[in-house]
């Protein structure tokens, strides 16, 4: 993508309003733009990052054994009346149409899922099946200012899961929880997981998806010798120094993270609500368990900011990065051009910042922007078929000769 053909680009400066640093870094460096609180239009950039965190979830779920759906947004109000979520959950947005009927905005799709699947499962033999979907979602937040990490409109992924009894879904959980730990781990993201309450779905256990970092919301006590982590603001049987209560080798350290992902026991709660009845292997009629595994796209591009960025701007995991190369030429010419035709034939997603403005701003531009190469075509380019090479986290540059760069990006 060549810089001169884009609308959306660069500020000077950051936005006055933002008080968190996704929103800040997200709004100058051209990603995002805020229509009002919480609601935001993804600019170009911001859409790649998307596509790109949706890829790699896509890919773990369909992996295993997930099928992708598309459910709709606008509900009756009927359906949240069947469960009680209608009057139970505060954040769902109720809307009335000209005709006087009662509406909400999806907040989750439970309420959509149940019945419909309720048409195709019969039987165990139709059991397991793990319908997903990815799709905005509605909530009705009372405030909403950190950034793209709260929203009133959000991007999930929500996968439900029906199973033909609690082992089978404890089964699946374990599954589901090492694609989850995959998902984030390719995000360049070290996730813990912790349990919880259930909040407005369950009297059940749930699980969440925690990453350390101070713009979080959640307080938790972890180890560094294993796995175990305890989310302290619901369970207060740990406390900070403990000997870790699993694996005995470490202390408990206390951090804030914020969520990225969280997966419900849904028990029977929704089968029973939609009489959705499967005959066992005995002939029995009996009610499945349900589970719903959720990821919060468009959240955890705001952690990842939060988490991976210098005084300069965004440095992003190069799985989701906007542009895997950002080219620059220091004085317009043909070698520039025929480097990103390279590039492009190679299948190397390059921004080209071919602007006919002052260098320093390019350079200070490809810093905010934070794509992982910026590659610089100077006059001796011409000549020596040699590249300024620089890796955004670090300071100094290296020449490299154009196939040798092209070849180490190919084998990382
Ligand atoms: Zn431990």
């Amino acid at each position: 993508m060549k810089m001169s053909r884009m609308g959306a680009r660069p500020e000077k400066m950051a936005p006055k309003d933002a008080e968190t640093i996704n929103h800040k870094l997200l709004v100058q460096a051209g990603f995002v733009r805020q229509l009002m609180a919480g609601v935001y239009t993804y600019l170009p950039f911001g859409l790649r990052v998307l596509r790109n965190i949706e890829k790699i979830i896509r890919e773990e779920m369909d992996a295993i054994g997930g099928e992708e759906i598309l459910m709709p947004m606008l509900h009756p109000a009927e359906i949240w009346k069947k469960t009680g979520g209608w009057d139970s959950v505060d954040i769902l947005f109720k809307l009335t149409s000209r005709t006087d009927r009662d509406y909400a905005l999806g907040s989750s799709q439970e309420e959509v899922v149940t019945p419909t699947m309720k048409e195709f499962i019969r039987s165990y033999r139709d059991l397991p099946r793990m319908p997903y979907h990815i799709q905005w979602k509605f909530r009705d937040e009372l405030r909403s200012k950190s950034g793209i990490m709260r929203g009133r409109e959000f991007l999930m992924k929500d996968m439900y899961s029906f199973h033909l009894d609690q082992a089978d879904f404890d089964r699946f959980y374990e599954i589901a929880k090492s694609a989850y730990l995959k998902v984030f781990s390719r995000m360049g993201l070290d996730a813990k997981v912790t349990e919880a309450s259930g909040g407005d779905f369950s009297e059940k256990i749930s699980y969440e998806f925690e990453v350390l970092t101070d713009a979080g919301e959640v307080n938790i006590l972890y180890c560094d010798s294993c796995e175990f982590c305890a989310n302290v603001d619901d369970l207060s049987n740990y406390k900070e120094g403990d000997k870790c209560p699993k694996c005995g080798k470490s202390k408990l350290k206390p951090s804030v993270a914020a969520e990225v992902g969280n997966v419900f026991d849904l028990g029977q709660k929704y089968s029973k609500a939609f009489d959705m009845k499967v005959a066992n292997d005995k002939g029995e009629m009996i009610y499945p368990i349900m589970g719903c595994y959720g990821i919060g796209i468009t959240r955890t591009m705001g952690v990842i900011v939060e988490k991976f960025h210098d005084d300069k701007g965004i440095i992003w995991p190069k799985n989701i990065a906007p542009f895997m190369v950002h080219l620059i030429d220091i004085k317009q010419n043909d070698k520039a051009l025929e480097i990103y035709q390279l590039l492009q034939a190679k299948g190397i997603e390059v921004l080209w910042d071919d602007r006919d403005i002052n260098v320093g701003v390019k350079f200070s531009d490809a810093d905010l922007i934070g794509c992982p190469w910026r590659l610089v075509v100077s006059e001796k380019s011409m000549s020596t078929n040699e590249i300024e090479v620089k890796a955004r986290q670090n300071d100094e540059p290296e020449m490299m000769n154009v196939e040798s760069f092209i070849n180490s990006l190919k084998s990382d």
